[in-house]
């Protein structure tokens, strides 16, 4: 049997980091950026005011009250903005530019509040409640280095800088496949053997929340003819599909039949659930375009085991793909205590579905091994891995914990 960790090798060679695109600002959430950004202007690009009050001279309101004339108005957003005549204050407004002259802002809550004449309460000294030129951001210096994911408060500071858009890895196009005779569109009616097929929209709800672009071909059934046609007519574009089903030791394995001898290698994997996997480079060919050889990585069909093999092998490679850090292609990963014992079987590394006691600090395991508790899964928080010789832990044992949420 190979082992989790080889099969994970195997599976994030395969793909390829993408190219770095540039890509509208609002499209970029969730990306990685592919080169630093400088910043090309100051922030703040001019110095403005901190608070709604009065600008002027510190040294002509180093001692108070003091009365003066208010010799202009400035607003935020006014361009035209003559030097501060001395002995008179500016009324200003928060983030409105410093009149050339002044060197501090007088809170309004500290003054009369006068349009014409206004009284001075307290003492100033100069720079109080001013922005300075570039004290956030100076020009030229790299504000986002290669690699930063980028999240709002990226995408605002971007957008303050003036980038319309941003250099980013592009996202993983990945194209999911379900198969089996059985399967039935959510929304249709449902006849006795037959069951709705979940893979596919939980396997693109993953993809799309790791940041890649997933596209949901229609599923087929377990014939070999229609899988080939309907794998080659949707993995053209792609950079990765991923099929569910048909993998495992029974007959009428579609996928395993279609696709042994053409570059998927089919493996049994030490852990449970998930152990039938395949991956390889399968080589299409469309009409009017060269050959080329598309990433494939194939999940069992049961669909605890295809959410499990995703968050095992498919996840840390698509984030690989998306050029994230090691640090963050694999999910916070920690030590709890166990709140419940639980068993496992020897010579598989166990993945279950774990539930954290947020207050106790402790976890436990949530529902059976079974791959097809779906129910289960749904009400999981966590995932807790069980080494391969590890065949019983006690309540108060340490066990590893993936976080998911
Ligand atoms: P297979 O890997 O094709 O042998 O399928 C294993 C189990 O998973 C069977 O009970 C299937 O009915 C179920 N299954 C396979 N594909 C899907 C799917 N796309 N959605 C829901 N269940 C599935
Ligand atoms: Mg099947």
């Amino acid at each position: 049997m190979r082992s989790v960790a080889e099969h994970a090798a195997l599976v994030a060679h395969l793909t390829p980091v993408t190219p770095v695109e540039r890509i509208p600002l609002e499209a970029a959430t969730g990306l990685v950026l592919g080169t630093d950004l400088r910043a090309s202007i100051d922030l703040p690009p001019f110095p403005n005011s901190a608070m709604d009050g009065y600008a002027v001279r510190a040294a002509e309101v180093a001692s108070a009250p003091v009365e003066m004339l208010v010799s202009q108005d400035i607003p935020a957003g006014r361009l035209d903005i003559p030097p501060l005549a001395p002995g008179t204050a500016a009324r200003i407004m928060t983030g409105a530019p410093i009149p050339d002259g002044a060197d501090a802002v007088v809170p309004v809550e500290q003054t009369s509040a006068g349009t014409d004449r206004v009284r001075i309460d307290v003492a100033t000294e100069a720079g109080r409640h001013v922005r300075p030129l570039g004290s956030d951001v100076p020009a030229g210096t790299v504000v986002l280095s290669r690699g930063t994911h980028i999240r709002a408060p990226q995408v605002g500071l971007a957008a303050a800088l003036g980038n319309a858009e941003l250099s980013v890895h592009r996202p993983l196009r990945v194209l999911v496949l379900s198969t089996g005779s059985e399967l039935v569109a959510p929304g249709e009616p449902l006849q006795r053997g037959q069951i709705y097929e979940s893979n596919a929209p939980m396997l693109a709800a993953a993809i799309a929340a790791a940041g890649a672009r997933p596209t949901v071909a229609h599923f087929v059934a377990d014939d070999v003819d229609e899988f080939r046609s309907a794998f080659a007519a949707a993995a053209i574009g792609v950079d990765l599909v991923v099929t569910s089903g048909g993998v495992s030791a029974g007959a009428y394995e579609v996928v395993k039949d279609a696709l042994t001898g053409r570059g998927v290698e089919f493996a049994k994997v030490a852990m449970q659930p998930g152990m039938p996997q395949g991956a390889g480079l399968v080589e299409i060919e469309s009409l009017g375009t060269p050959a080329r050889s598309v990433p494939v990585v194939t999940l069992p069909g049961n669909p605890v085991s295809a959410f499990v093999s995703f968050e095992v092998f498919l996840r840390p490679a698509i984030l690989a793909a998306m050029g994230h850090p090691v640090r963050r292609q694999h999910r916070p990963s920690r030590l709890l205590l166990l709140g419940q014992p639980l068993t496992s079987i020897p010579g598989k590394r166990q993945f279950r579905r774990g539930l954290l006691d947020r207050t106790a600090g402790t976890v436990a395991a949530f529902g059976g091994p079974g791959s097809h508790l779906l129910g289960w899964l749904a009400g999981a928080d966590c995932l807790l891995v069980v080494p391969e010789q590890v065949t019983e832990l006690a309540a108060g044992d340490p066990v590893e914990v993936w976080d998911l949420t």
